[in-house]
């Protein structure tokens, strides 16, 4: 049995700060084998025993990229899942800005936390890693920090994807096809995006292109909540034809069914 648990849904600090919105990112659970953590932003701790996860149990942790609300808890989240590196263990991907020495940068990972795990693994766009059952492709996303990526995750039944913070590029939503639940970053309501972000009307566009089985979107702005994420799934789902769910915090969806994948070894 698979599971997608949602820790957090604030898409700024501004909702983040106000408590509007937890943060504390997205848990993958693949029966009782794999625990995936993605982007374990400010919270994830706290909020990963709020909803039943014990974070001792973390296989691997994925980060898209180094803005603090999608990477904050990394090193918090390692002590947890190494009971404070009694047991070397997990598997750390994510952007080379989070994990490694940038010209201008130091990595968010520290050292200490780098060797209490079994593997760190930072991946460039178009990267692919197998983790025991599940490959992982690293898509090209286009975000503030060059070196996001997102996750799109060939799990046993289903393809479940996340870009993470990125606005809509034709090299993107080539890198989405055969998504079956596609979990969407919108801050944005209507027409706003800024900077490199989705919005309602680039993620319509998106989807429409994808058709995947579900899609969720996710990580709420101020004007996204005052325009009502539920209220913008439905105009989603209307304009696409796709079941579309506006996340809440600690929504647990089921993928399993919305999958057709049956193949994670090959076809890659
Ligand atoms: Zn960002």
């Amino acid at each position: 049995m698979a599971q997608i648990i949602f820790l957090g849904t604030a898409g700024s600090a501004a909702v983040a700060s106000k408590n509007i919105r937890s943060s504390g990112g997205i848990i993958l659970r693949i029966d009782d084998a794999f625990q995936f953590h993605l982007d374990p932003g400010p919270g994830a701790l706290p909020k990963a025993h709020e909803y039943g996860i014990n974070p001792h149990n973390t296989t691997a942790v994925l980060v898209s990229h180094n803005h603090i609300n999608h990477c904050n808890d990394l090193n918090l989240v390692i002590e947890a899942m190494t009971h404070s590196g009694l047991e070397r263990r997990g598997v750390i991907l994510g952007s080379k800005s989070t994990l490694q020495p940038g010209e201008n940068s130091h990595p968010f990972i520290t050292r200490y936390h780098h060797n209490l795990v079994e593997r760190v693994i930072p991946m460039e766009k178009n990267h692919k890693v197998a983790l025991e059952s599940v490959e992982i492709h690293a898509l090209p996303v286009e975000h503030t920090d060059q070196t996001a990526i997102g996750f799109k995750l060939f799990c046993p039944g289903f393809v479940v994807s996340y870009p993470g913070d990125t606005s809509l590029t034709p090299q993107l939503t080539e890198s989405l096809v055969g998504t079956d639940v596609l979990i969407l970053n919108v801050p944005y309501p209507g027409k706003r995006a800024q900077g490199s972000n989705l919005d309602s009307d680039t993620a319509i566009k998106l989807i429409n292109q994808i058709k995947p089985r579900l899609a969720v979107i996710t990580h709420f702005g101020l004007e996204m909540l005052k325009a009502d994420p539920m209220h913008e799934a439905r105009l989603i789902q209307q304009a696409t034809g796709v079941q579309t769910i506006a996340a809440s915090d600690g929504l647990t969806i089921s993928p399993t069914g919305y999958g057709n994948y049956h193949s994670p070894v090959k076809g890659f």
